[in-house]
């Protein structure tokens, strides 16, 4: 069966990944593999989506794909942006960075935010391919819902009266911005 590295250390993204990808591949974790994180020093969601899948790349025979993501919110000059993970590390948990994010947005009215997810697949030949998927939607008035992972209980995308964290685990998969970046890698290789 071939292999194929999925390229992060968190749960929530590897789970969504892992669903995505064919099971014509055996998907492989690089916390099972002992294989520790890059640090991510780019400055945009491409340039670390294409660092982390060259890093992974490095340690294996097989294919790797590999994403960074990040919720970006209008009023906060789109951060926390290729931060979101950061946001969350330094105030101690997700908890208590979405709601200093509440805090911040309290009283404002423009609550627009957008997921970005810069996917990128390095084959065995070390060919790059890297797409985006972006979903543009809201910040809701208070942390709603249990499912999901991160910032999903705070994010309503546009058109859905729910946030990321009330949908039922399938249904978030199949709209969200990993998805639309999913989508766009299907069209360009057999995955
Ligand atoms: P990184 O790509 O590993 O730097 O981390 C991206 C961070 O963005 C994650 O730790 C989450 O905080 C957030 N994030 C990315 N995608 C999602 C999502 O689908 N739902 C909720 N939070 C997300």
């Amino acid at each position: 069966m071939k292999k194929i590295l999925i390229g992060t250390h968190n749960s929530g993204k590897f789970k969504e990944i892992a669903y995505l990808v064919s099971n014509k591949f055996k998907k492989i974790s690089p916390i099972k593999l002992k294989i520790r994180s890059p640090k991510e020093t780019g400055k945009t969601f491409k340039s670390n989506s294409k660092l982390k899948a060259n890093f992974f790349s490095k340690f294996v025979n097989f294919p790797v794909i590999s994403d960074d993501s990040g919720l970006c919110i209008k009023t906060l000059n789109n951060g926390p942006g290729v931060y979101s993970a950061r946001l969350a590390k330094k105030k101690g948990s997700f908890n208590k960075a979405m709601k200093y994010i509440l805090k911040k947005l309290n009283n404002k009215k423009n609550r627009s935010a957008f997921f970005v997810c810069s996917l990128t697949y390095k084959s065995q030949n070390n060919k790059i391919i890297n797409v985006q998927g972006k979903i543009h939607g809201k910040i809701s008035n208070k942390i709603l819902g249990k499912n999901g992972f991160g910032y999903d209980p705070i994010f309503i995308p546009n058109s859905y009266n729910e946030t990321y964290g009330q949908m039922k685990k399938r249904k978030k998969i199949k709209i969200d911005h990993r998805y639309l970046a999913f989508k766009k890698l299907k069209k360009k290789i057999n995955i």
